[in-house]
């Protein structure tokens, strides 16, 4: 903590690990020197940039702009930028440090990475946005390579600003390599992407249920969120013949007891990412609906939560209402929408809980396989990605498993997890000397 003066969600992250490895670095000789944690903890390298862009008044702005590199043991680093106001080195840290163990998981070669800004897109104009992406890329660029880091969208950064951050690479470069992941489909993006994370959380909270002879079937879900990883999660949940009764935004929530069918999904769709409303217009088409405003929907009676928004947006009271109100399953989209009381709420109850490291790595896995085809130079077709996906959800269950089941039977998901994604960094780390 007196390394890392505020930044209190980058200790949460770290706190969260060392609970789980600590202990089993205690039982593990081999893992026992070298500071294999206390390196692990340190960032490679930072970079905090200025970014200075002219808006559509002719003003001069300013924002600052991040990458954090923490860790390359297995891969070039790898990891999601984010364009939000709440943006820090905190939270940058935190992501990146939680990448790492979540790529480790996916078996693919990529190490872990974060980056972003304090910029807010919401409310600037397409041009705003164009200009800004391009400041941002006019430094990023000197720190980022196909074989040395390869970030991806995240909260505020989707196809276009992807595009646009693309465009100005290539410019500056004059390269046209996979440099970023979650590219337009007519230049080196994959298939299966925008879908990747929520469908990847479905997937894994349908391994959880299975252990359990469960499935989603007829199931009640409610879902946090309603941009990327809430859609496609809703849409998988669909699918499975679920029924998602409630999604939210960061201003209220919407209770529609009939359930988000195709085509009210449709609507939220249209609504979040073409005509960038509120989930509070909905109620204005669907009327039987109900929007709570200022509220999160953790209140709402169901079988399935799956948080899809940001980082603690569930704490301890919203964890006991749902135990309370017999929730069985929490797999989280988002990363680390928990806080830790709300985790041991869960975790205490014994109901099947999935920390987003394991259950939202969905995403970066189909990053990882569409860096695969940038480099071969070759498209897989929807399926192909699809069951690659599905495989490696399947894997990362069993890792978890593996190292979370304890003497009962029971399975910790944050311990598997946490103590798998460890174990191959800690591998290449020792192997690769003190570097
Ligand atoms: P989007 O920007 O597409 O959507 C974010 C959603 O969360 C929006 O509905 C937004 O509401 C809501 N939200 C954002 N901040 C807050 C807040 N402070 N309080 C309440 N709601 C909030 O992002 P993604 O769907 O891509 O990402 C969601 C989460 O999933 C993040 O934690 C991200 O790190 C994680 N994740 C994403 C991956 C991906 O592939 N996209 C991969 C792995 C993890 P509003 O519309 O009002 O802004």
């Amino acid at each position: 903590a007196k390394n890392n003066p505020n930044e209190p969600e980058f200790m949460q992250a770290v706190l969260e690990v060392a609970e789980a490895v600590i202990p089993f670095i205690e039982n593990n000789k081999k893992y026992q020197n070298k500071m294999l944690l206390e390196r692990m903890v340190e960032a490679e390298r930072i970079v905090i940039f200025r970014v200075p862009w002219i808006d559509d008044n002719g003003r001069t702005q300013v924002n600052r702009g991040y990458r954090v590199q923490m860790n390359s043991a297995i891969g070039p680093y790898k990891g999601g930028i984010r364009f939000h106001p709440s943006v820090n080195l905190s939270i940058l840290k935190f992501l990146a440090f939680e990448q790492t163990f979540k790529n480790s998981l996916t078996t693919l070669p990529m190490g872990g990475g974060k980056g972003g800004s304090n910029f807010d897109p919401k409310g600037k104009s397409d041009i705003e946005v164009m200009r800004f992406c391009q400041s941002f890329m006019n430094e990023l660029c000197r720190h980022i390579g196909p074989d040395t880091d390869v970030p991806a969208g995240d909260i505020g950064v989707g196809a276009r600003e992807i595009g646009y951050m693309f465009g100005q690479y290539k410019k500056m470069r004059n390269e046209f390599t996979g440099v970023l992941t979650g590219k337009g489909m007519s230049f080196g993006g994959s298939l299966i992407r925008p879908q990747a994370t929520g469908y990847g959380t479905v997937y894994f909270a349908q391994s959880m249920l299975a252990t359990k002879g469960d499935s989603f079937q007829d199931k009640l879900v409610v879902i946090s969120g309603s941009g990327n990883v809430a859609q496609y999660a809703i849409e998988k949940v669909n699918e499975l013949g679920g029924k998602v009764i409630a999604l939210s935004d960061s201003l209220g929530y919407v209770y529609d007891e009939d359930g988000f069918d195709t085509e009210k999904l449709e609507y939220v769709m249209e609504l979040k990412n073409e005509l960038k409303g509120t989930i509070k217009d909905y109620v204005a088409k669907y009327p039987k609906a109900k929007y709570i405003i200022g509220a999160r929907p953790w209140n709402v009676k169901c079988d399935i939560a799956l948080p899809c928004a940001t980082q603690n947006e569930l704490d301890e009271e919203d964890a006991r209402a749902l135990v309370e109100n017999g929730c069985i399953c929490v797999a989280e989209g988002a990363n680390m929408p928990s806080t830790p009381a709300a985790m041991a709420v869960f975790q205490k109850a014994k109901i099947f809980y999935a920390p987003g490291k394991a259950s939202n790595a969905g995403g970066v896995t189909t990053s990882g396989l569409e860096m695969s085809q940038n480099s071969l130079r070759l498209k897989w077709s929807f399926e192909k990605v699809d069951e690659r996906l599905k495989d490696i959800m399947a894997d990362i269950h069993i890792s978890c498993v593996k190292y979370g089941t304890d003497e009962t039977g029971h399975v910790d998901y944050v311990k598997g997890a946490n103590i798998a994604g460890f174990v191959k960094v800690a591998d290449a780390m020792l192997a690769q000397g003190v570097v």
